[in-house]
């Protein structure tokens, strides 16, 4: 099987960098103990806007690592000129253009951008339903799958009890709550079959009263370099269980969203989640 040929998009970001070095490492370049796939993938190219500091540069000098051979461009067509997939952590209007593309063109594509908003996700529903193999997470480490799991099990089995999920990450972070919190609100609104849309409380200021029945809390906290943490807290009566993820690296993201794309290649074109990726569909 010859390797996968990958795209990065919004290589100049900070998950960008960290996507060239997960798939340089899988193309066979020792790196940070990265698990080697005997199909592999290769870098096809790394894209990101025009007039950003990365265009021009050596994609692996650019991540730290040894080059690559693979220049920086702004020419997002060009770039998906034989390629097999698209690892997109941009912006969500990025994401939407390269979903189009990616169902004219019949690739796989990784979705790590957050904040998107319910238009922009039906859009890339329909490039699954138009040639497009996607995944699309708001967390691709394996550790917030399985946590995302627990809670759904968790908030079930204790229907009655308060969910508040509490984040915080990096200075940096343009949107929230961040789409981790949003992925751990769906697994809990899931476990209660309701929908979270409906039942979510995602600020709190000023004279609010008491806390609603059946609802679930969201708050955000921005600062430093956090890469991401999360809680889960089911509060009860005289009782509170809490749920934690602490992500110290964003290799976790990027293992995970380059475990997708060779996962994807074997599959149907559609729209599918990490979930399914794992195989932890019960
Ligand atoms: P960043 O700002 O460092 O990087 C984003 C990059 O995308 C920038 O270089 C930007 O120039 C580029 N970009 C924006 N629009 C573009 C376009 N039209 N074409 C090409 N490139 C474009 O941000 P980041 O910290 O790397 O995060 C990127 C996204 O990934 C955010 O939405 C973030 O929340 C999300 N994220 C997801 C996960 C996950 O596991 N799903 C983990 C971490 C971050």
């Amino acid at each position: 099987m010859a390797a996968l040929k990958v795209v990065v998009a919004g290589a100049g970001g900070r998950m960008g960098a960290a996507n060239i070095r997960a798939v340089a490492a899988l193309g066979g370049l020792a790196l940070h103990g990265a698990v080697a796939n005997a199909a592999g993938m290769t870098l096809h190219a790394a894209v990101d806007r025009p007039g950003t500091a990365a265009i021009g540069q050596d994609a692996g000098l650019y991540a730290g690592i040894a080059a690559l051979g693979v220049k920086i461009t702004d020419d997002m067509d060009a770039a998906l000129v034989g390629a097999d997939a698209i690892i997109d952590f941009t912006a969500p209007g990025a994401s939407v253009a390269l979903a189009h593309k990616a169902a004219a063109l019949g690739l796989v594509h990784i979705i790590g951008t957050t904040g998107c908003s319910e238009a922009d996700d039906a859009a890339i529903a329909e490039a699954g339903r138009q040639g497009a193999r996607v995944v699309k997470s708001g967390n691709f480490s394996m550790g917030m799958v399985v946590l995302a799991n627990l809670v759904r099990k968790a908030a079930a089995a204790l229907a009655d009890y308060d969910i508040e999920i509490l984040e915080m990450h990096h200075n940096k972070k343009v949107d929230a709550p961040s789409g981790s919190a949003l992925l751990l609100g769906e697994a809990a609104a899931a476990g209660r079959k309701i929908a979270l849309k409906t039942h979510s409380v995602r600020v709190r200021d000023g004279h609010t009263g008491p806390r609603e029945a059946g609802t679930i809390g969201f708050a955000t906290l921005r600062g430093g370099t956090v890469v991401g943490d999360h809680s889960v807290i089911l509060a009860g009566p005289s009782e509170r269980i809490e749920l934690n993820h602490r992500a110290e690296d964003r290799t976790i993201f990027a293992n995970g969203a380059a475990r997708a794309a060779l996962w994807a290649a074997g599959q149907a074109p559609g729209l599918y989640s990490m979930n399914e990726v794992l195989g932890l569909t019960d």
